[in-house]
């Protein structure tokens, strides 16, 4: 079998698809179920249809799109990624996973392969947690990770609920028919760029992620009492953006304390009402991000977060509300998938480094029920979520040839 991957019809995909965009170029902000998304979900199911795989969505807006195999009704081997984008965003993060895969299984054709268990590519809707606060909306449902009736109710900062979203978008069908039967893949592998620095100052072009950190999230509301800035005195002050601010400076804290370098916490949203110069901020809401690679230190980082707010609030005289989004558990990468992936790897003489992913992915909870594995290549000073994100040509190639080879090894 020779593969060959059209490395310059894959990039012209790539930037085909950086221009359907609500953001001026080279930034790509692509929010789940706006006229954009669904201009490129579009875009994408046709791409898919030219390949002449079997296209189907879900009721959540998971494309699937199918090369049967010689026995339809085996487990199918998937790959792919996502193609939302955050504001403000880059070309590559999920796009490469997808137009990847999508190459990787044309590839295939092309060499006269054909696969006995049906390849599958895997479009997940709403990996970005932009619009409902929570990622991996599309592979929680599929895994079962996430109740039908919770994602229903999820709201956007429109007060929106997913269930109307994604109505109005033309999705209508149950969401209690998403998830996916345990049996329904045999294998799956995603393509990412790596989203961090590693492989590029390792001069490693391709990466076996052995496993995928731990991620939580919380919503948290701070109210105060508000005020005209003059008239309210010092010592009389409940001032919910300074309670905010501690917090802030404590959450910082909660992960530097654990002293490994594998915790890490963000706040990334401030919302302060009511937002005037003379007004003091009587409520503030803000987001907490915490990864670790150990559950049980992350979750020991968000009792510290929990015993700051008891705290701050005594100290303030402020009331703290706190809404645990997410708190999933870390996954570990299946030992069969990642040893196809080195073979390839290996067959071609090109170097690997194993490593641990530290974002999150839809793998995360397409591991719950299938053995998954993930391959990632290099992107510019680890750089991603931002409009200079960039991965080169070549290592999307190289990616999406081993990631041709994987799917070829399992499918057979
Ligand atoms: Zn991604």
């Amino acid at each position: 079998m020779k593969l060959e991957i059209d490395q310059r019809g894959l990039n012209a995909e790539i930037e085909a698809l950086a221009a359907i965009s609500d953001a001026e170029p080279p930034a790509v902000t692509r929010i789940v179920f706006t006229p954009t998304d669904l201009k490129a979900r579009a875009w994408m199911a046709t791409r898919c249809e030219e390949a002449g795989l079997a296209v189907r969505q879900d009721a959540i807006g998971n494309i699937f799109a199918r090369w049967n195999g010689a026995d339809p009704a085996a487990p199918a081997v998937g790959t792919g990624s996502h193609i939302d984008a955050i504001p403000n965003a880059g070309k590559y993060d999920g796009v490469v996973g997808v137009l990847g895969g999508l190459e990787a299984i044309r590839a295939l054709q092309r060499s006269g392969f054909r696969p006995k268990h049906s390849i599958e590519l895997l479009v997940f809707a709403t990996e970005e947690p932009t619009r409902f606060g929570i990622g991996c909306l599309g592979s929680r449902l599929l895994s079962g990770t996430l109740s039908a009736d919770a994602a229903a109710k999820l709201k956007d900062r429109d007060g929106e609920t997913v269930d109307e979203v994604r109505r109005r978008s033309g999705f209508n069908g149950d969401l209690q028919d998403v998830k996916l039967p345990k049996s329904y893949y045999k294998a799956f592998v995603e393509l990412h760029i790596e989203q961090g620095p590693l492989l590029e100052k390792a001069k490693t072009s391709l990466g076996i992620v052995k496993s995928i950190a731990a991620p939580a999230s919380l919503r948290i509301s701070i109210e105060g009492s508000g005020g005209h800035a003059g008239g309210v005195l010092m010592p009389d002050r409940k001032d919910a953006l300074c309670a905010a601010a501690e917090l802030i400076l404590a959450i910082e804290n909660a992960a530097r304390a654990t002293g490994a370098a594998d915790t890490v916490a963000t706040v990334g949203v401030c919302d302060v009402f009511p937002g005037a110069v003379n007004s003091i901020p009587s409520r503030v809401g803000i987001t907490v991000d915490i990864r670790d690679t150990d559950k049980a230190r992350r979750d020991g980082a968000m009792q510290a977060i929990e015993g700051a707010s008891q705290e701050i609030t005594a100290k303030r005289h402020v009331s703290i509300q706190s809404e645990l989004l997410n708190a999933d558990a870390p996954a570990d990468c299946a030992p069969e998938v990642r040893r196809g992936l080195a073979d390839s790897c290996r067959e071609h003489g090109f170097p690997f480094l194993e490593m641990v992913s530290r974002a999150y992915h839809d793998s995360l909870f397409i591991s719950r029920i299938a053995p998954t594995g993930m391959l990632f290549i290099p992107c510019r000073k680890g750089y991603s979520h931002r409009p200079d994100e960039y991965a080169a040509p070549e290592d999307i190639a190289r990616g999406a040839l081993v990631l041709a080879e994987s799917l070829a090894k399992l499918s057979e």
